[in-house]
């Protein structure tokens, strides 16, 4: 299988090139945030407990993160491989992937960090927050958003430089243009 996490802090652009890399390589797509974003849109008790932490911008507890992530694996045990968009967000669920990937003899194989600077990450999150109807993409949240994701997230980016698995790149880039890259990279980097 190949599997790689596509990184970065909000509105870098993760969904859309996570999305563009399960079309071209026949990958299946796990975002975290779309898993809860679903069930949040389902109005059921579950829903309302994470949206507590969502519209707050801070993140979701580890323990009903694994869980999904376990149990979308398991499903998807059979795949060409998995695009992890959103996860993981801290050190604990970085190493928590990597102890269940390798019971399973499984491995993250890449990690492609989008980089986009906090002025221009606010400003598309406002332009999105006119249509995407996220009750998180507003300037208050996001700019809770940043802390965590500098406090909690960027972390992992470490975790994953030191076994050589980091790959960074400019996400200020035209679409297309980043997903050039992307494709560059796994291309060199998973199937050669
Ligand atoms: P995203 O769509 O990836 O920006 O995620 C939206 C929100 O969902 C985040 O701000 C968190 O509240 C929550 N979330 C998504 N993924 C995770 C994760 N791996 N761990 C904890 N919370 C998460």
């Amino acid at each position: 299988m190949k599997n790689l996490v596509v990184f970065g802090p909000p509105g870098c652009g993760k969904g859309t090139q996570s999305a563009n890399i399960v079309k071209r390589y026949e990958l299946v797509h796990l975002s975290t945030g779309d898993i809860i974003r679903k069930e949040i849109n389902a109005n059921s008790a579950m829903g309302d407990l994470l949206n507590k932490f969502v519209s707050h911008g801070v993140l979701v507890p580890d323990n009903i993160i694994l869980k999904e992530v376990y149990r979308f694996g398991l499903d998807h045990l059979n795949s060409k491989g998995i695009v992890f968009d959103g996860f993981p967000r801290n050190l604990y669920q970085a190493q928590m992937l990597d102890r269940i990937f390798h019971k399973k003899s499984m491995r993250i194989g890449l990690v492609i960090s989008i980089d986009v600077p906090e002025d221009v990450l606010m400003s598309r999150i406002i332009e999105r927050g006119k249509t995407s109807g996220r009750s998180d993409d507003t300037i208050e949240v996001m700019k809770n958003r940043l802390m965590v994701y500098q406090s909690q997230t960027q972390p992992v980016i470490d975790y994953y430089k030191k076994c050589n698995r980091l790959v960074l790149i400019d996400g200020t880039k035209p679409v297309d243009k980043v997903f050039e890259e992307i494709e560059l990279i796994i291309n060199e980097r998973l199937y050669r």
